[in-house]
């Protein structure tokens, strides 16, 4: 099977949520990686370095420049003429170009896959991650989005594709760029992060979730999550949030403070190596998951654990 693998990227370098798109692709077949940007040829060169992809076309144009979904996906479908599958990561700007291009195709799209069973069958989550669905595709080409945490990154270094120039169908006319703002931080990025401290809605305001998390995560070197009630009570921006509909991730390490740990929630973090929780109520379901829990007040364990580290 030919498979083509939408890379992620700022037109220099390749994000790394690619990598693990190209882990479950190689499991259907031969990899071909689609760099689409504007003066991408530092992308270009990157994904030509992943191991495991032995091709990477580039469509270089002014119109790709910001990947704009209503631009990349008419390129993807007219490319996937000579593919059998088309896999993008399931992140924000995965889900907006893959159904479009599922759409072009005339096909379902299978989404946020957790594993390959065969050349067209496929676990994926459903009622937010309380049941596995086993699902096999009858279309004549599949198109995929691919969660990135249930896959191994394939190595960033060590392949040496070849880099072929394609064109597309350019600036579809129906979207424009306007501009982005991009939250700037030191910090790990949530789903790259090795350790997360997460906080809840117990954390009462902005400035109270800024004083007890933060010297925590400072410590640890980890990124900061959050939970919905505390992205919607306006403690932290809503890229903070962990869960169903915000963020998913699977750290070493996920430190959840005054979460309750609601099925919407842990659908974003219950794939963490070793979660750790810290909540006053005992009976807290976030309990069930961890694999270290403390019942305390987090006014005084959370302080008290920053100071002993
Ligand atoms: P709460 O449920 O209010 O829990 C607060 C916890 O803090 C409690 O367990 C309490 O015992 C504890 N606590 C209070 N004071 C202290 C203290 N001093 N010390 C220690 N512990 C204390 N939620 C998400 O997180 N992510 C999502 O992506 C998401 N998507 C959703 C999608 C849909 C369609 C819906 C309907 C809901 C979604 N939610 C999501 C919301 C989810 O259902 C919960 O409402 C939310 O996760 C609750 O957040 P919380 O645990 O911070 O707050």
């Amino acid at each position: 099977m030919n498979t083509l693998v939408l890379v992620e990227h700022d037109n220099n370098s390749v994000n790394d949520a690619t990598l693990a798109v190209v882990t479950a692709a190689a499991k259907l077949g031969d990899v071909t990686a689609l760099v689409a940007g504007s003066n991408c040829g530092g992308a270009a060169d990157a994904a030509a370095k992943i191991a495991g992809v032995s091709k990477v076309l580039k469509a270089d144009d002014a119109a790709y420049e910001h990947q704009l979904a209503e631009n990349v996906a008419p390129l993807a479908a007219k490319i996937m003429a000579d593919y059998d599958a088309f896999l993008a990561p399931a992140t924000t700007n995965g889900k907006n170009i893959a159904p479009r291009v599922a759409a072009h195709l005339d096909v379902m799209q299978v989404s946020d896959i957790l594993s390959v069973e065969g050349e067209k069958t496929f676990t994926r989550p459903i009622y937010a991650g309380n049941a596995i669905a086993t699902v096999e595709s009858s279309d004549p080409k599949l198109v995929i989005t691919v969660r990135g945490t249930a896959f191994d990154k394939a190595e960033a270094e060590g392949g040496s594709a070849s880099v072929e120039e394609v064109t597309g169908p350019g600036d579809a006319g129906t979207s424009s760029f306007v501009g982005e703002e991009i939250a700037e931080s030191d910090r790990p990025e949530l789903t790259s992060a090795n350790v997360i401290v997460s906080g809840g809605r117990a954390l009462k305001d902005a400035d109270t979730f800024e004083e007890i998390i933060t010297p925590l995560a400072d410590k640890l070197g980890a990124g900061i999550g959050a939970s919905r009630a505390a992205v919607d009570a306006g403690y932290v921006p809503n890229d903070y949030q962990v869960g169903q509909t915000g963020k998913i991730v699977a750290p070493e390490v996920y430190i959840a403070i005054g979460i309750s740990g609601a099925i919407q929630h842990l659908a974003g973090m219950k794939d963490s190596k070793t979660i750790i929780a810290i909540n006053k109520d005992e009976d807290a379901p976030i309990f069930q998951v961890a694999d270290i829990g403390l019942v305390a007040d987090l006014y005084k364990a959370v302080p008290e654990l920053t100071g002993k580290l």
